[in-house]
């Protein structure tokens, strides 16, 4: 290794010492209920295909018969030639599925929201960011040159004092997730939408772990909520979510009027500069649109589960912090003792991830339970069972 790399062995045992570092395993089997892992076969939780629709024949199919007739690459951005007639009938379904106008698909969520942000608010302008929000909405915040602003976890106190902080601005962007992905919780968007009406600011939630799953036609959370709140849908102006979890497929996506994706669409880095993705993935994704319009029970059927498993893991003493989801963490503590808990797991063939700091706050490691809708009862059930009572007691967080 040359000389300039040499600080890296330094940086990879301090990862070690911290119990942070992470190994890569490899997957021998497709996505299902069960999966073979670094050639252990075990109960799958540590995937976000909460439909079962990853390996689904149907999405195969679709994707086959599209890799037979278009080939692999996408050879050029959307912009130039890269986009083929399947992205733009899967737009034309996106906003359909979603009852916007417009629909524009990204590589990934993560280019998604990296892109949209620094799109949307620059130098002037204020984005105000819920304190969990994943990743690629805090990088796009990062990348805008707007002033940035994190208002506490769900606090819609302390955001509306922002906005109020922020009236000079020439632009405001509020953004959260709709459902937190290390907690299982979900934003207060009727309150956040209010706010955002009251003060002129743009909306954009990001339903990357609700799309398909929550809302009577399966569109996430801000559906969810609308049922009882309407004008919700017209508050989040700016709506993003993911072909890659409870869809199956591969790429993100952002629907809202047609200005809007016009504008993204020529000014989104993300899109502009970046191939587009594979055609034989946009067809799985309109394969899984037909499913989670025709297969309501799948999301119903899941959230009834998860209810029911959150209830038997609180009635044991663990810590599942505000969990109202399929995402159902289980909050340890410290990072090493959670290593061990994930490590016992897997001995009893059972796939559940340690997730620790950095993208967790420090003391507040924790097993993520994603419950998809192919689990069966047994296999929920020796979940439980392996885990237990909790020996810690809750909040055993120091
Ligand atoms: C997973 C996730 C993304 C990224 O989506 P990918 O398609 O996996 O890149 C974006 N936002 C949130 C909230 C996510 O959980």
């Amino acid at each position: 290794m040359h000389s300039s790399l040499h600080w890296l062995k330094g940086a990879l045992a301090r990862l070690d010492l911290q119990s942070l570092r992470r190994r890569r395993t490899v997957r021998e089997s497709c996505q299902a209920a069960e999966v073979a892992i670094d050639g252990q076969r075990m109960v799958n939780f540590g995937a976000n295909d909460y439909l079962g629709l990853a390996a689904d024949p149907r999405l195969a199919e679709a994707a086959a018969r599209v890799l037979g007739s278009d080939g692999s690459g996408s050879g050029a951005s959307p912009i130039v030639s890269g986009r083929s007639r399947v992205h733009a009938e899967l737009e034309r379904r996106l906003a359909e599925f979603e009852h916007t106008e417009s629909a524009l698909v990204f590589p990934s969520g993560f280019a998604a929201n990296a892109g949209i942000i620094p799109a949307l608010v620059g130098e002037g302008d204020a984005v105000l960011s819920d304190a969990v929000n994943h990743a690629s909405l805090i990088d796009g915040c990062r990348l805008s040159k707007a002033e940035r602003f994190i208002y506490p976890h769900c606090d819609v106190a302390a955001l509306e004092r922002l906005l109020i902080e922020t009236s000079h601005c020439r632009r405001r962007l509020i953004v959260t997730d709709s459902l937190f992905s290390m907690d299982g919780d979900v934003a207060p968007l009727v309150e956040i939408g209010q706010l955002a009406d009251r003060y002129n600011a743009m909306l954009l939630v990001d339903e990357a772990h609700a799309t398909g799953v929550w809302g009577a036609e399966g569109r996430g959370l801000v559906e969810h909520f609308s049922a009882t709140a309407p004008q919700l849908e017209q508050q989040a102006t700016i709506r993003v979510g993911t072909l890659s979890k409870a869809l199956g497929a591969c790429g993100g996506f952002v629907v809202g009027p047609n200005e809007l994706i016009e504008w993204l669409a020529n000014s989104a880095r993300s899109y502009v500069f970046s191939t587009a993705g594979m055609a034989a993935s946009a067809a799985a994704a309109i394969a899984a649109l037909d499913i989670v319009r025709d297969e309501p029970f799948r999301r119903t059927e899941l959230l009834t589960h998860a209810a029911m498993l959150r209830e038997q893991l609180v009635e044991r003493g663990w810590d599942i912090a505000d969990s109202t989801s399929q995402v159902i963490p289980v909050v340890v503590g410290d990072a090493d003792k959670t290593l061990a808990l994930a490590g016992k797991l897997r001995e009893a063939g059972l796939y559940v991830p340690a997730i620790r700091p950095p993208t967790v706050a420090e003391d507040s490691s924790r097993l993520r339970i994603s419950l998809s809708w192919l689990h069966t009862e047994e296999q929920v059930g020796r979940l439980v069972e392996a885990l237990g009572k909790n020996p810690i007691g809750r909040g055993v967080s120091s």
